[in-house]
């Protein structure tokens, strides 16, 4: 078995909401897994072995294993985090305004689990103008060659 979750829906497109507990979460992530995905924690910039990783493959949802970026649409942002200019499927996310700390943010949820991704930003590169700023931590890369 890989060390890594990835379970993508059994129709494409389709997520159903998962109903667990927080117990559940506290057993299968870790301390900075939890904070990130349950608590909207942010891990420090530059840290995530993510942020540099090129090769073929998916992002998936380090919680529930829902895909929801490929490398297709990674790019170097400068940021620290691993940035996307889309998801796989817009079903996959969900956005949330976010006014902690005095700014208005939008949040990226991962649709089935809830878990808190990062946050989307309009400054980025076509074709969609968008950055999806994402915690490493809170992803699973998956190669192509696994999928
Ligand atoms: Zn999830």
């Amino acid at each position: 078995m890989p060390d890594y979750r990835y379970d993508p829906p059994a129709r494409p497109g389709e997520v159903s909401k998962l109903d667990t507990t927080e117990d559940y979460w506290r057993e299968i992530l870790s301390d900075q897994e939890y904070n990130i995905l349950r608590e909207e924690g942010t891990e420090r910039s530059f840290t995530s072995p993510l942020n540099d990783v090129k090769a073929a493959g998916v992002f998936a949802c380090r919680a529930c294993g829902l895909p929801l970026f490929t490398s297709a649409t990674k790019f170097e942002s400068g940021t620290g985090w691993p940035s996307f200019y889309e998801p796989i499927d817009e079903a996959y996310i969900t956005e949330k305004v976010d006014t902690r700390y005095g700014m208005e943010r939008t949040e990226v949820i991962c649709a089935r689990c809830g878990g808190h991704q990062g946050h989307v930003f309009p400054d980025g590169p076509p074709p969609t103008g968008l950055r999806y700023c994402i915690n490493g931590a809170a992803l699973n890369f998956v190669p192509e060659a696994d999928l």
